[in-house]
């Protein structure tokens, strides 16, 4: 007998009711799946080991099918890629604790006409994919998340104590189905999770408490991070990033502000990029901007901003004194949007550049990491005791 899960809706939560329990990992199978156009429409055969939870929905600008999992392993889903013209890119990876996300980009908006997973016999997701308005299709992707599946919300700054404890939030860059830059596949992701815990270490060693935005490998969008710094109440947001970098030689450790107006253009495409791959994940940052929106906030930075200066030149002082390689512009600004903490001061540090053979070389080096690690909790030290000087300045 047949049996089919029926087709889930667009954007409707998929029945875990109905779902069966299953725990362990389900493995992709690529000679058994394929992506073929076809009267018109365009169909996925996505073959897997076993049946797990799962939903469809779309996301437009670029126009993408999202397909969140129970754990799938989709290792080599890539080889799909060039199958169909209507598919221009594919790409898949841990997306939330438990789930795996797998993301389609699509050539032009197209219709998710029928979605089913059969389990008798070979255990396949089909997709029939067809022509749609696109001004349906913009609707279709702006339906809100399911409430347990949405981003928590920020807190609000009224809700924040006053008197706060001194709270160090780093946020390992990437993660999951964003792995970042590559190289010798050594991932920024896991380099920087890595980096992460070591300097933790160091931070709680000197009595600091500390907060990571994530703890192990997976898929963390921007505004979530922002989130979770204003949920702990963090005093100070450093972002930990080793991207590559086409654009000119960079080499060295570079600590980046927010600005509207990047310090150059490889800055400005180190930002856009980084965007970019929050939203290829799935993740669309277009209500961010109302979330900070507002006199309010802009206040909020205008105070913030100083103080985040402030922060860039004391890391800067740090680094070179420990005498770690530095670009030879170490303080640089960019539009980076995990930087939009209104009241939060947040810096990106790009500790060196994957990109760069000698600052791959360091950075896979156990005992540069210590000092380089060092030498950030230095600098954080150097300005939490010159911005709590300042404040009891300016609030005797
Ligand atoms: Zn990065």
């Amino acid at each position: 007998m047949i049996r089919i899960f029926l087709a889930f809706l667009l954007a409707v939560w998929a029945g875990f009711a109905q779902a069966q329990e299953l725990s362990a990992l389900a493995r992709f199978d690529a000679t058994a799946s394929g992506v073929k156009d076809e009267a018109g429409l365009t169909q996925l055969r996505l073959t897997i080991s076993q049946p797990v939870a799962w939903r469809v929905r779309v996301l437009d600008n670029p126009p993408r099918v999202v397909i969140d999992t129970r754990e799938v392993d989709w290792k080599s889903v890539q080889s799909l890629d060039g199958q169909s013209p209507n598919v221009t890119g594919l790409r898949a990876g841990p997306f939330r604790p438990g789930w795996s996300r797998l993301v389609l980009t699509l050539a032009r908006p197209m219709a998710v006409q029928a979605a089913q997973m059969q389990t008798d016999g070979p255990v396949q997701i089909n997709l029939t994919l067809g022509p749609i308005d696109p001004k349906r299709f913009a609707e279709l992707a702006a339906l809100p998340e399911p409430l347990e599946w949405a981003l928590p919300e920020p807190t609000p700054l009224a809700e924040l104590p006053k008197d706060r404890p001194f709270v160090v939030m780093l946020d390992p860059g990437h993660g999951g189905i964003d792995p970042g830059a590559e190289r010798d596949s050594i991932t920024e992701a896991e380099l920087m999770l890595t980096f992460a815990r070591e300097l933790r270490d160091v931070l709680r060693g000197q009595g600091v408490r500390v907060e990571l935005t994530r703890e192990e490998d997976i898929f963390v969008p921007l505004e979530a991070r922002i989130s979770a710094a204003r949920a702990k109440g963090a005093s100070v947001f450093v972002s930990l990033h080793a991207d590559a970098l086409a654009e000119g030689e960079a080499v060295g450790a570079t600590v980046y502000t927010l600005s509207e107006e990047a310090s150059d253009a490889a800055s400005q495409a180190l930002a856009e990029r980084h965007d970019r791959d929050d939203l290829l994940a799935g993740i669309d940052l277009t209500e961010q901007d109302d979330v900070v929106a507002g006199v309010l906030m802009d206040m909020a930075r205008t105070e913030t901003a100083p103080r985040t200066a402030r922060l860039a030149l004391a890391l800067e002082t740090a680094i070179k004194s420990a005498d770690l390689k530095m670009h030879r512009h170490a303080r640089q600004e960019a539009g980076f949007s995990v930087l939009k903490s209104p009241d939060i001061p947040s810096v990106l540090v790009e500790i060196g550049f994957l990109s760069s053979t000698a600052d791959f070389k360091r950075i896979n080096d156990k005992e540069w990491r210590a000092e380089m690690a060092l030498a950030i909790a230095d600098g954080l030290k150097v300005w939490a005791d010159e911005d709590a000087a300042l404040r009891a300045l300016r609030n005797p």
